[in-house]
This record gives structure tokens, C-alpha cells and sequence, in this order.
């Protein structure tokens, strides 16, 4: 893979990537894999929501027919293995996915990977559980989007940093962090995707929300955090 870029931003998920290595993401075929693996699992780790989604796979199948087909029962038993909260409302919204494809998509959601961004980010956020920065998160995975996309870890490790400041709501934080990726980072989906799941590793097993563990972080000397001077 080609060397990060030489900014602020790119020193530190260079740091990043020699502490936890490459990562891949999860091995989701397109953009409806990526919708039904939000929702079939819910507070669960990694771990959990990989094999909740073998099950759904295995049991049930992971094409929008194959959804539809499914007893609702059988669904909300494998949800559950996903997390016993609202368990039973994301077997529906597994079908409410599955039926949104069918009526809007032709059976294939594929076909938004070919609209503008903006156009496939605003159909894929009627999806359930499929707000603004996991549309984002799918288009970003499937290579068509040249903008960091991030979840909650990422935002928070990048604000500490200093890239970005935290602001009174969660969306004007992320915008304050975007306008500071999209000057320090390339345009190249495989390096953003690497960045997010770098900056995301960072802030599950490092920089937790409370008590961050900032001793033997990899980049403290470059983070702006009170904790890192405590
Ligand atoms: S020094 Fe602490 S607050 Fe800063 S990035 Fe590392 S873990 Fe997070």
C-alpha cells in the first residue's frame, strides 16, 4: 500500500498503522451486506456481530429475496444472538431493508454505487440504523467515496488530536473534523477506509470515551488531550 501522506494527520496514522497493522474491513459483499450487518446486531462487538451474521447468512441467506422469504421468528432469533435489545424491531428492519431494495432498487442496491454521492448518500440514509456517517461508511467501503468517513471512535480520537474540534452537537464536531481530513488526507478510498478503521482500533482499545489509556499511546506526543498531561 502507498505510504500515508506527509501531514499532521498523516504522521499519526502512520504511528497508527506500525502499532495495530493493516486492517481490513469486514468481508461484506456491496452495499446491501453492509446495511444488513449494521443492523443485525446492535451494542455487540466485532467478534459478536461477525458471527450473528454468519448465522444469518448460513440460516437465512443475505439477498433481499432470501430476507423477505425468512419467518419473522427465525430472524428474530438470530438478532438476538446480536443483542437481546430492540431485537425483535431489527428483525423487521431487516425486512424493511430487504423490501426498500426491492422497490427501489430493482432487487440490487448495487445500483447506488453508480449515482452521484450525494444522490446514493441521501437514498442509502433511508435505510433503518443508517444514518449520515454510515451511509458514508458504505460508500467509502465499496470504493466510491474519497471522503473520510468515520463512527464514534474516529471522531472522538481525532478531536483529542487536535484535528477537529468538539462542538456542541455530534454533527458540527464531525464537520469540524471532515474540514481537516479533506485538507491533510488523499482522495483514495483505500487509504481513508485503512484511516477509519485505524482511528477506530484506536479509540476501542487506547482512547476509550472515559479514562483514556494515554500512557504507552503510540500518539501522545502529538495529542492535544488533558488526560495525555494528567
Ligand atoms: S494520548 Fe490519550 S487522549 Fe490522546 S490519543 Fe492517546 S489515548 Fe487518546
Amino acid at each position: 500500500m502507498s505510504a500515508w501522506p506527509k501531514t499532521n494527520l498523516g504522521g499519526v496514522l502512520a504511528k497508527l498503522e506500525k502499532r495495530y497493522g493493516s486492517l481490513a474491513p469486514p468481508k461484506l459483499e456491496g452495499p446491501f451486506e453492509m446495511v444488513l450487518w449494521e443492523i443485525v446486531a446492535y451494542l455487540a462487538d466485532d467478534a459478536e456481530r461477525a458471527a450473528t451474521f454468519e448465522v444469518l447468512r448460513k440460516r437465512v441467506g443475505l439477498t433481499p429475496k432470501k430476507i423477505l422469504a425468512a419467518p419473522i421468528d427465525v430472524l428474530a432469533e438470530i438478532t438476538r444472538m446480536g443483542g437481546s435489545i430492540a431485537y425483535q424491531d431489527r428483525a423487521e428492519r431487516l425486512q424493511i431493508a430487504a423490501q426498500l431494495v426491492m422497490d427501489q432498487f430493482g432487487g440490487d442496491l448495487a445500483s447506488v454505487l453508480k449515482l452521484p454521492a450525494p444522490k446514493a448518500k441521501k437514498l442509502l440514509r433511508q435505510f433503518p440504523m443508517i444514518g449520515e456517517p454510515g451511509a458514508e461508511k458504505i460508500l467509502l467501503f465499496c470504493g466510491v467515496l474519497d471522503v473520510l468517513a468515520l463512527e464514534s471512535n474516529g471522531v472522538r480520537v481525532l478531536t483529542r488530536l487536535g484535528f477537529g474540534e468538539e462542538k456542541k452537537n455530534y454533527g458540527a464536531t464531525y464537520k469540524s473534523v471532515r474540514e481537516v481530513t479533506l485538507e491533510e488526507l488523499p482522495g483514495d478510498s483505500k487509504k481513508l477506509t485503512s484511516a477509519h478503521l485505524l482511528l477506530r482500533r484506536h479509540g476501542q482499545e487506547a482512547c476509550l470515551r472515559s479514562e483514556p489509556r494515554c500512557r504507552g499511546c503510540v500518539v501522545a506526543a502529538e495529542c492535544k488531550h488533558t488526560h495525555t498531561r494528567a
